[in-house]
């Protein structure tokens, strides 16, 4: 392209249930949503507001795909999420408003180095490299809001190597979907193209190579990923 010193970056498309590609703009995240999981660790659910932290773009790894061991731990852990996709977006969004923002909704695997990440809560460090390293982000296919609907409750679980490891439900959630849009709208402009994970219930743990894991919400569909060796 005209102007560019190197080839620019290309998109991260995730496809999208009944055909097309929905193209990554940013992936934000939401910890701490389900009452279970912030009492697994430690926490008081109702103490504090929601909770953001951000992984890079191209961390997508679409459903099936492979997804390596990341370097750096030895004890990297899986989260199932609800994942919202955005169509729409703004500041300061009202609750109310939000649900006309979203495009559809998927599962996703929000991997986490929980070691990395256990240092860095007690350094009073980033979470970054515990949250966003590559590969991070394992997304199911985006089912639109047409097909799916906006799911408010129904069983949200994750199997290990077809050991069933979490189950929560979505009305288990402390902030909303719409809540959550409201509040990150306030610290940033959201834009088309976005996608949130939305926090993990209760039951996290550890995945090492050859594990198969496979995240499903109920009326939206699932995610399969296969841990391979570090690459
Ligand atoms: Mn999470």
């Amino acid at each position: 392209m005209s102007g560019y010193v190197l080839e620019p970056p290309s998109v991260v498309g995730v496809p999208v249930v009944g055909g097309g590609l929905f193209g990554v703009r940013r992936v934000f995240c939401v910890g701490r949503n389900y009452g279970d999981h912030v009492r697994e660790l430690g926490g008081d659910p109702k103490e504090q507001p929601p909770i953001f932290f951000t992984k890079p773009a191209d961390a997508v790894v679409t459903s099936g795909a492979p997804m390596p061991y990341p370097p750096r731990t030895a004890d990297l852990h899986y989260e199932v999420e609800l994942v919202v996709a955005l169509s729409g977006g703004g500041r300061d969004i009202a609750p109310a408003d939000a649900q006309a923002l979203i495009y559809g909704y998927a599962v996703g695997l929000d991997m986490t180095r929980r070691d990395l990440q256990g240092q860095a809560k007690a350094a009073g460090q980033p979470w970054d490299m515990a949250k966003a390293f590559d590969h991070s982000a394992p997304i199911g296919d985006i089912v639109p809001v047409s097909v799916c609907s906006h799911p408010t409750r129904g069983a949200i679980t994750l199997t290990r190597n077809g050991e069933i490891r979490q189950r929560g439900d979505l009305s288990e959630m402390i902030w909303s979907v719409p809540d959550i849009v409201a509040a990150l709208s306030g610290f940033v402009a959201l834009a088309p193209g976005d996608l949130i994970f939305t926090g993990t219930p209760s039951g996290v743990g550890p995945t090492v190579p050859g594990d198969r894991l496979i995240g499903t919400v109920e009326g939206v569909g699932d995610v399969s990923v296969s841990i391979t060796e570090t690459e």
